[in-house]
């Protein structure tokens, strides 16, 4: 029978309990209860003025929505504070997502179909056995009655509605969901001592192996991870997944699962299970929640054994639109123009992982047309448009970029994107074909869009034919973005002020950062943001190329004309409160900096353009004060923070300029969904996999219960704002 402790203002305690007969009529009282309006809450907290609020009534009654989704569509409250409101609203408990872990306790109680079904996290347990459920709606009735009956007794706090759905992914991670199948495992290869070596895949589906792989392809695809890396070492054999950028370790498994991992993984991709040496490629594909998903895989045997990596390409991605990939309104005019020509060739650089691949498909779309033939040669088709003809590059059957193009040309094609040119035959083809009248898309490995260009000449091609052919180069880098659900101010490093002042010529309005927290795994950065260069090929960048100019000289003049370096888009990005100097400083690579520090003379005060950066000394950084920096300190610190000389490109180098695996005592770590690893303060040594154990003392006072019908904001309630209390200080944001 369900419990319900009347409540005075301060008796947060609403609970509902299946044994009951009268669960339904608990429902219907829970439904029915007077409460304050949402409008009065938010009115007496400060948050809207009242003319917000009548506005958004007004809107409410002529489009039927809920008031909470009219405020928040129009940017006046947030999700953290609708929350709160809620909370003072029903007279529950708020759980904030970001700062509490769900109890693996409470998380086995509700199977995760349920919880997904409606979108509700299980917090804790408390002594009376009731389970804590964190709802964006609490006037949810189908919600109540099914999970009380599932649970027995439930109890309900309210959250915000985008949290809940981040955290349904870490708490039903699905590498949580492995561990029994290691110990499965772990038991079979303790009775038979020659299963690690022996190739026993006869495909049972149940066997603890396949059930291990197929966890780890769906967290991955989950946690939309680009990548998995299933690393055997000395003892152990480490899994890691790359997210937004940065690898992380998702789940260790014991040094023995490691051949078998392999056999299966090369079984499903068709590859020699007995070549253990010999490096070897291959795909398959799987299903993920419904999603097709491609896994390219390559095996590479090391001392310990065989190192995977498996790049997973989820076909649904939508496709991001020109306009939405985050290109200056400064470039993308000129962008247009370039790849609206009839002929001639664009090309697109960066590193490995660093999207490419996006803004080729996002330029496509914008060029194409139905009076065209577009074709594709990709290595392989990572999207599938209507309209295109895509073709496969098959290296294993012999197809490279060069016999593709050769086909192609022969296909009266208009436009063509070619993937990659890695090599001079598919270079000199593609520069033939975007002097006779083609248009040619297509990525290089470099470092910057002036690199590309020496890159191409270095692969022999002579400096007259890319001169001719190449319209404009890319250079692109993805950035994180600051997590907004952790956001903190912080006093900046003088270096930090002066580089961005004098990259971007301005400063952000306050320095923020992130703090780190469940959402983004303490990272303090979720998701990720484009920074573009273009260099276009001018007359004089021409004339350049064919003198065989160094890429200094290239890139003063580039800047000279107007382009705009990454480096100060990073920074603007920087001032814009986007992202970090750290993350720039950590992404973006800066060859010719001082090239690049002559361009900002629009700093006020500071006549740039009076200033030799030839008299640099160590003199420009001091203390701080950024008004009156100088050409000379920018250089400086400039200098100080960069490589003096650019690299030669090589793709290790930029793993490596990743952020460095973050290095956590297994036992005390834990894989969160996007399968970064986070520190838990765990007590029960659980192991990553897991959840994080709580029992942190980041538990919510064992309070509330349930209810429900979860509108998120007032729809269904009585239409009148009351109230009062003021909402905690915390969710009235920075
Ligand atoms: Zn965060």
């Amino acid at each position: 029978m369900l419990k319900r402790t009347r409540r005075t203002g301060k008796d947060k305690t609403v609970d509902f309990s299946a044994s009951s007969e009268h669960l339904e009529t608990e429902i219907q009282e829970w439904v029915a209860e007077e409460r304050r309006k949402m409008g009065e809450i938010l009115l007496d907290a400060g948050i809207i003025d009242s003319e917000q609020l009548l506005d958004a009534l007004q809107a409410q009654q002529e489009t039927g929505r809920r008031l909470g989704e009219i405020l928040l569509d129009r940017g006046q409250v947030d999700e953290h504070q609708l929350a709160g409101v809620l909370a003072e609203q029903f007279h529950i408990d708020r759980a904030d997502l970001r700062l509490m872990e769900p109890d693996p306790v409470a998380v086995a109680r509700v199977t995760e179909e349920l919880a997904r079904k409606h979108k509700v996290i299980p917090l804790y347990v408390d002594e009376e056995s009731r389970v804590s459920l964190v709802t964006g709606e609490p006037l949810g009735v189908d919600a109540i009655r099914e999970l009380t009956q599932h649970c027995h007794r439930i109890r309900i706090m309210v959250g915000s509605t985008s949290d809940i759905e981040r955290m349904l992914d870490q708490a039903y991670n699905a590498l949580s969901l492995a561990d029994e199948h290691i110990q499965a495992f772990n038991l079979i290869a303790d009775e038979d001592e020659s299963t690690s070596d022996a190739i026993n895949l006869e495909v049972d589906e149940n066997a603890p192996i396949v059930q291990v792989v197929n966890r780890i392809l769906i967290q991955a695809a989950r946690a939309r991870a680009s990548d998995v890396h299933i690393e055997p070492h000395e003892h152990q054999v480490v899994v890691r997944f790359r997210i937004d950028g940065a690898l992380s370790v998702a789940i260790q498994l014991p040094r023995r699962m490691g051949a078998p991992v392999s056999s299966r993984l090369k079984v499903m991709s068709d590859l020699n299970i007995v070549e253990r040496r010999r490096p070897q490629d291959g795909q398959f594909s799987v299903n993920v929640d419904g999603r097709p998903i491609d896994v390219r895989i390559s095996v590479v045997g090391t001392v310990h054994g065989e190192k995977i990596v498996l790049r997973l390409l989820d076909k649904t991605r939508s496709l991001i639109s020109l306009d939405h990939l985050g290109i200056s309104p400064k470039i993308l005019p000129d962008f247009i123009e370039i790849v609206k020509a009839p002929l001639g060739m664009l090309l697109c650089t960066g590193p490995t992982g660093s999207g490419k691949t996006t803004t080729l498909y996002a330029t496509l779309t914008e060029v194409q047309d139905s009076t065209k033939n577009v074709v594709t040669i990709e290595d392989p088709v990572e999207y599938q448009f209507p309209g295109i003809n895509q073709m496969p590059i098959s290296e294993a059957a012999g197809i490279s970029f060069a016999d593709g193009l050769r086909g192609i040309l022969r296909q009266d094609p208009d436009t063509i994107l070619v993937g990659e040119i890695r090599d001079v035959e598919t270079a000199r083809i593609a520069t033939q074909a975007a002097l006779t009248g083609h248009f040619v898309l297509s990525s290089l490995h470099a470092v910057d869009s002036v690199s590309a260009i020496h890159r191409f000449t270095d692969m022999g091609i002579e400096p007259f034919l890319v001169a001719s052919a190449v319209s404009g180069v890319v250079g692109q880098r993805l950035l994180r973005r600051i997590c907004t659900s952790c956001r903190e101010t912080y006093e900046p490093h003088p270096d930090h002020i002066r580089l961005t002042q004098g990259f971007a010529g301005k400063l952000p309005d306050a320095w923020t950062r992130g703090a780190g927290c469940n959402m983004c795994s303490g990272t303090g950065y979720a998701g990720r943001v484009g920074v573009y260069e273009l260099l276009k090929v001018s007359d004089a960048i021409r004339n350049l190329i064919v003198a065989k100019a160094t890429a200094k000289e290239i890139r003063d003049v580039a800047v000279a004309e107007g382009m705009s370096t990454m480096q100060t888009e990073a920074f603007k990005l920087v001032a814009a409160g986007v992202t970090t100097v750290d993350d720039v400083l950590r992404s973006v690579y800066a060859p010719g900096m001082e090239g690049d520090l002559l361009d900002i003379d629009e700093v006020e005060g500071i006549d740039l353009t009076e200033v030799e950066p030839e008299g640099l000394s160590d003199s420009g950084v001091a203390d701080g004060g950024i008004v009156d920096v100088t050409e000379r300190e920018r250089v400086a610190v400039a200098a100080e923070s960069f490589p003096a000389e650019p690299a030669p490109f090589e793709p290790a180098a930029f793993e490596q300029s990743a952020p460095a695996p973050i290095v956590v005592d297994p036992a005390a770590a834990y894989i969160d969904v996007t399968g970064t690893v986070a520190q838990a303060p765990v007590a029960n040594g659980q192991v990553n996999g897991h959840v994080a154990p709580n029992g942190n003392g980041h538990m919510p006072p064992p309070a509330p219960t349930f209810h429900s019908n979860g509108v998120v904001n007032g729809e269904g309630l009585p239409p009148a704002p009351v109230f009062t209390p003021p909402v905690p200080a915390q969710e009235v944001v920075e």
